[in-house]
């Protein structure tokens, strides 16, 4: 038996479910004006015709939901990882993204502010989650929660729970399955356990940074949370991960007026999103090839996106009209 994650219960070779084909959501979010905006006088620029399409400049475009200005973060969770969380927890790996320009909510939505009940994001949750779901299990499920966390700079893989790792490649285990060598996994047995590891990473993060809103609006972020369960009396395992991605500032170069090595940043964060891109827009068509290999941060994720995997794409959305462009760049992504 492989307990090596196995793209859920019907295991990567299974037969395909067509209930499953179309894994993949896309939700939008838009937050509210800020109080800079408002004082430039930026005009609010979008409008909500219906629950699941938001317009900017007459064009429509729809997703599976649209989530306005004053929908409050536990709403934003419900619909954009509650569903993700049962399956991880069913043994299905899964995939929660962030996307989006530079403050357009990207950290808000995912982290919020931790340990506030009330302006948490979806991590904190997903984690208070899954650990009720585990006190009131079954005596005879052992579980085994581990987590590890990373950032991706320039196409390099650095582990944040550990300062010395700044280079991690992407391995295939012996089921061909991709996973990063050598990162760092804490085992952890209390929500609060998992937000002092949240806590050390970010601090790590900030090492050999000068300016932290620039670095963390130039690479991804990703926390990884497995989950691993065995029934004691009938030997029955599952494994489920889940992935969730802050990722990299979606402007474009020309708006910060990079160049030298800025520009380089610049170049490869828009590779590696239009590498993202591909990889999502090939799974919604059923592509059979997938080009998973154009990116680290699309290998690391491979058995985590596609097949039996659960993906939910939060596109984040400033509704400024200083934006404007920046908005229908990342409305045009987030519809591919
Ligand atoms: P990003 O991570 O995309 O760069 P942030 O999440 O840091 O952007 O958001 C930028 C600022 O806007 C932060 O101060 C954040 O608290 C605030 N903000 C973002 N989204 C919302 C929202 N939905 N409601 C209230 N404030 C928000
Ligand atoms: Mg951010």
């Amino acid at each position: 038996m492989t307990d090596q994650g196995g793209g859920g219960p019907g295991g990567p070779g299974g037969p395909p479910n067509p209930a499953d084909e179309c894994n993949i959501k896309v939700v939008c979010r838009v937050r509210p004006l800020n109080a800079a905006e408002e004082k430039a006088g930026s005009k609010f620029v979008l409008k909500f015709p219906t629950d699941d399409s938001i317009s900017i400049g007459g064009k429509v475009y729809v997703y599976d939901r649209v989530l306005k200005p004053n929908v409050t973060q536990e709403a934003v969770y419900e619909t954009a990882a509650k569903p993700i969380v049962k399956d991880v927890l069913s043994g299905y790996n899964g995939t929660i993204f962030a996307y989006g320009q530079t403050s357009s909510g990207k950290t808000h939505t995912m982290e919020g502010v931790l340990g506030d009940e009330k302006v948490m994001g979806i991590i904190p949750r997903i984690v208070g989650d899954i650990f009720s779901y585990i006190y009131n299990m079954d005596e005879n499920l052992e579980f085994h929660i581990k987590v590890s966390y990373f950032e991706i700079y320039l196409d390099k893989i650095r582990d944040l729970l550990d300062v010395t790792k700044t280079n991690l490649s992407v391995h295939e285990d012996k089921n061909r399955v991709p996973y990063v060598k050598g990162a760092t996994e804490r085992f952890v047995s209390s929500p609060e356990e998992v937000l002092e590891v949240i806590d050390e990473g970010k601090a790590n993060r900030h090492v050999a940074v000068t300016n932290m809103n620039e670095h963390s609006s130039r690479s991804h972020s990703v926390f990884l949370i497995n989950v691993k369960q065995e029934n004691v009396e009938t030997q029955k395992k599952l494994s489920g991960k889940l992935y969730l991605v802050d990722l990299a500032g979606s402007e474009k170069v020309s708006k910060t007026g990079a160049e030298g090595s800025v520009l380089d940043e610049a170049k490869n964060i828009n590779k590696s999103l239009s590498a993202l891109g591909n990889v999502i827009a090939a799974l919604a068509d059923g592509n059979i090839h997938v080009p998973y290999r154009d990116s680290k941060l699309t290998r690391m994720l491979q058995e985590s996106l596609g097949g039996n995997a659960r993906t939910t794409m939060v596109i984040c959305c400033s509704p400024a009209s200083y934006n404007e462009a920046e908005t229908k760049t990342t409305l045009f992504f987030g519809q591919r």
